[in-house]
């Protein structure tokens, strides 16, 4: 896999009135009854960028990540990808990968067999794939474990092999709904400088869904807050740290949640 080269882009593309983005969100709406579970929600992404939709429980993050996958159609509203209107197209028809906080591996596979599952099923052939896990356990600093069961790694280990089944597939677009939801605190902040450091090299566009406001101050080139279905305020961390645009972003990033 070509790695990008970040010195090549534009440090802030979203400074850039000549920069296309990479992914377009417009106007999409989703009710589940009388619930606006996202209501009118435009955003856009540009491309290697690591971007957190942050909000409270219940404040639509995973039905919009849902719909950027193909899971859960929109009632109104367009999707984007690089450009071509995916609005209409089944998940497996996408660019784009998932990845659960429950991230159930397969627990009679190998590390290497768990990567390779979705290659197969896509007809690549065997020395591609070959390649392609050995590429991948690389990319997540395990070089040397393919062979294992799931059993017998660390829960940070598993949730690297999680990450480097997601990008096996080469996806244009990662999306993460709480990534590391399942490991303990201590974890949970090496994790997110691992998983920071793998999105960099790698160069893959990451939309990541966090309840978590230090986990996105963290990790992320820039937040969408998201309250009630929409879409509060969208700024870099530090901006949005010292220039929440409204009392309810002050107190959600001020740790009040
Ligand atoms: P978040 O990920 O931010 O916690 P969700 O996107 O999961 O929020 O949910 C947003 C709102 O939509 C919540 O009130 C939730 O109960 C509701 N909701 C989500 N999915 C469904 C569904 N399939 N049927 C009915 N209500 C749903
Ligand atoms: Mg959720």
């Amino acid at each position: 896999m070509a790695l990008a080269n970040r010195s090549a882009a534009p440090l802030e593309p979203w400074k850039d009135p000549a920069a296309q983005p990479f992914l377009r969100i417009e106007g999409i709406t989703k009710t589940f009854g009388k619930l606006y579970a996202c209501d009118d929600i435009s955003l856009d992404v540009y491309r290697g960028e690591f971007f957190a939709l942050l909000g409270g429980s219940g404040s639509g993050k995973s039905t919009l990540l849902r719909i950027l996958a193909g899971l859960e159609t929109p009632d109104r509203g367009r999707v984007l990808i690089d450009g071509v209107d995916v609005t209409a197209l089944p998940p497996y028809q996408r660019p784009v990968n998932m990845m659960f906080q429950s991230y159930a591996l397969f627990p009679h596979m190998s590390v290497a067999q768990n990567i390779a599952f979705g290659l197969k099923q896509d007809g690549m052939g065997a020395g591609e794939i070959k390649d392609r896990v050995q590429q991948m356990l690389e990319l997540v600093q395990m070089p040397q474990l393919g062979a294992r069961k799931p059993a017998q790694l660390s829960g940070g280990q598993r949730q690297r092999v999680a990450l480097a089944r997601a990008l096996a597939k080469q996806p244009k677009l990662l999306l993460l709904d709480e990534p590391l939801g399942a490991l303990d605190k201590r974890l949970r902040e090496r994790t997110q400088f691992e998983l920071v450091n793998i999105q960099e090299r790698v160069g893959t566009t990451f939309v990541m869904v966090t309840h978590d406001q230090e986990e996105a101050m963290t990790m992320s080139s820039r937040i969408a807050v998201m309250d009630a279905g929409r879409i509060v305020q969208v700024s870099t961390p530090a901006a949005l740290y010292e220039y929440p645009s409204t009392r309810f972003v002050a107190e959600f990033i001020g740790g009040i949640n």
